[in-house]
């Protein structure tokens, strides 16, 4: 076996300690953890850089053997609106340097741009590699939200473009991220690489009792005799839940299934919460709709296996990896016809893919599916086999291959490096 590896992941807004769903925490938590767990279990020593924003954590968490959390001051220690984590990036990276250059690593590994913008300068002047993973792409503030996010603050359209040119590698979670990075940002072809995500086969996994046969607890909701739609992930107008409800409620009431809305608001995002109560109540959906607010991975994962049918009518997704989940719990996924969702489901094996805004087009997938016991049935039985193709272990497997290319003594780096290099 090669040497093991000293990798340090940079994750500046958001900390592997946050709950996903909560807070800014979503995918990139969920895939950088699963990503160094596999890491550290494979006998490498991981350390994930974080912002400090809460003076009570301590400066480092030991999570697993080989792997730690370590907490960067910079800015207010507390909590940050996304937008506002542009202000502290340089700060960060200062004192990102002092701590890589006490402690040395064999390679920096940047999640989203702030993270990259700050971990660049201390890369070159380590003279090691710097990996970039956007996670997500800003679209130009004008463009519809099925082009992705909007950005948060005015330097990330700039950012995200010098990182595709200054990183020495990129890594993208599918085929669309992929794409988008050549095509938006014009990045090198070369030095942008898919490592494909996994996915908790042991944590998400099938129910053992026949769909529609189990009784929810919510018992005023009347779910029991109803199928259940669930949406899983933070409300945001990204991730198009309004929609989802829009198309629940063009259903006539009494064929409407129940709905389960699993996460919470980002640090600003109360608006498009309020909207969403308002929307269910304006519909007379209350009794059949259950907002959970962010669940620990346990709980979203039995609740998952226990729904009839996922929704993700997101206007744009690198991945979707709540699709990969459900498909793991043996659920099928109506999904928007876009971006990194076509690979996550598998249209007409794993789920159906929908396209548009049409609340009447997703409910006519709806209710075609919830009528067709059968169909569920088989979409829910090849979804299981697809979900078991993706496990963490090949991920991080890909990704230290990726790693070790990138340390060969003839690698191809990015122009800037070569200058620079260790
Ligand atoms: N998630 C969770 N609890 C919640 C809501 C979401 O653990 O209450 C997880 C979800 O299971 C998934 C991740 O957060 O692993 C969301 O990832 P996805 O790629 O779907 O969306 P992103 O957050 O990257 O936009």
């Amino acid at each position: 076996m090669s040497a093991p590896l000293r990798i340090g992941f940079v994750m500046l807004h958001t900390s592997p300690l946050d709950v996903p769903g909560t807070k800014d925490a979503g995918g990139m938590n969920v895939v950088v953890r699963a990503q160094a767990d596999a890491l550290a279990l494979a006998g490498h020593e991981v350390t994930i850089f974080t912002r400090r924003s809460d003076p009570a954590t301590p400066h480092r968490t030991v999570l697993a053997s080989g792997l730690a959390v370590v907490q960067i001051d910079a800015g207010p220690a507390r909590l940050l609106a996304k937008g506002e984590h542009e202000a502290v990036m340089a700060q960060f990276g200062e004192r990102l340097g002092e701590a890589v250059q006490q402690a040395p690593v064999d390679l920096l590994h940047a999640e989203h741009w702030f993270s990259g913008i700050a971990a660049l300068p201390v890369a070159r002047s380590a003279g090691i590699p710097l990996v970039q993973s956007y996670h997500s792409i800003a679209a130009p503030p004008e463009s519809p939200l099925t082009d992705g996010e909007r950005p948060e603050s005015p330097g990330r359209l700039a950012g995200e473009r010098r990182l595709a040119r200054e990183a020495d590698l990129v890594i993208a979670v599918s085929e669309a991220e992929r794409r988008t990075v050549l095509d938006r940002l014009a990045g090198d072809p070369a030095r942008v690489r898919v490592v494909p995500l996994g996915v908790d086969t042991e944590l998400f996994h099938p129910c053992t009792e026949p769909h529609g046969a189990v009784e929810h607890d919510d018992a005023d909701r009347g779910a029991g005799e109803r199928p259940e739609a669930i949406l899983v992930g933070r409300l945001h107008p990204l991730k198009g839940f309004d929609l989802a409800i829009e198309a629940v409620a063009a259903l006539p009431p009494e064929r409407r299934p129940s709905l389960r809305i699993v996460g919470a608001a980002p640090p600003d995002g109360d608006d498009y919460v309020r909207a969403l109560h308002e929307a269910v109540a304006r519909h007379g959906m209350a009794g059949t709709t259950l907002f959970e607010g962010a669940l620990p991975r346990e709980e979203l994962a039995e609740r998952l296996r226990r729904a009839t049918v996922m929704l993700v009518p997101s206007h744009s997704e690198t991945f979707g990896l709540v699709a990969l989940e459900a498909s793991a719990s043996g659920v099928p996924v109506i999904a928007r016809d876009t971006g990194g969702l076509r690979e996550a489901v598998l249209d007409g094996e794993t789920g159906l893919l929908v396209q548009g805004d049409d609340p009447q087009a997703w409910a006519a997938a709806l209710s075609a599916l919830l009528d067709d016991p059968q169909r569920i049935a088989e979409l829910a039985r090849r979804a299981r086999p697809y979900a078991l193709d993706h496990n963490w272990a090949a991920s991080a497997e890909r990704l230290l291959d990726t790693y070790r290319a990138l340390l060969a003594p003839e690698a191809p780096r990015a122009p800037e490096a070569s200058a620079h290099r260790g």
